[in-house]
């Protein structure tokens, strides 16, 4: 069975990775299970390039079908800020929670109708010897002013969309299938189909 390696050490993005491409005849592996070891800067400045350098980094260092993401949540009031720059976002010395009361303070003036925010996700998928592609999802919503939810990671739980539920709120499933990443991941599924063989 041809292998996949989810170019990601962040747990919370391999999980969700996991369960989406649970229905395909392929092996889907974390770095940590393939024993290796690889931190890829991300000194790109677009959502595009980072995946497609992680993608391309985790391919040769696995000599298999790599998939990465780079994604990020963009808020209008902050003119699209922190983008591609999220899980950097106030600094190293924060954490996703630490990240998350950082932005409801940097928002405590924003008014409830100018809170609107989006998160984007582009999927890249790399293969030796193949052309890297990407493929991208968005989904709209807005900030809250206090956190709910346990689900999810990162932003979740000040994440709201139009049903007025926090991604942090929903259930895996119903995350998946709204989700930037659910899109970029179903828009991804034939290229990976295709290069594992089992178009
Ligand atoms: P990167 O793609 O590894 O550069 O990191 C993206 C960052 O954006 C994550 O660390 C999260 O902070 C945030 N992010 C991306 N996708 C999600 C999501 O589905 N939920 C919550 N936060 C997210």
């Amino acid at each position: 069975m041809k292998r996949l390696l989810l170019a990601t050490n962040n747990p919370g993005k391999a999980r969700e990775f996991r369960r989406m491409l649970a229905e395909l005849p392929i092996e889907v592996v974390t770095p940590a299970e393939a024993g290796i070891s690889l931190d890829v800067e991300e000194t790109g400045t677009t959502y595009a390039e980072n995946a497609i350098a992680k993608a391309e980094a985790f391919a040769r260092a696995g000599d298999c079908i790599a998939l990465a993401d780079d994604s990020g949540i963009e808020v209008d009031a902050l003119d699209g800020r922190p983008g591609y720059l999220s899980a950097r976002y106030g600094g190293p010395g924060l954490d996703d929670k630490g990240r998350v009361q950082k932005l409801l303070s940097e928002l405590a003036d924003v008014p409830d109708e100018k809170r609107t925010a989006r998160f984007r996700a582009v999927v890249a998928v790399a293969a030796p010897g193949h052309a890297t592609q990407t493929f991208e999802g968005v989904v709209e919503g807005a900030i809250t002013r206090e956190v709910r939810g346990e689900g999810g990671f990162g932003y979740d739980p000040v994440f709201v969309r139009a049903d007025g539920r926090t991604t942090a709120e929903l259930s895996d499933e119903e995350k998946d299938a709204v989700s930037h990443r659910g899109k970029a991941v179903r828009a991804a599924i034939p290229c990976v189909r295709e290069l594992a063989g089992c178009g």
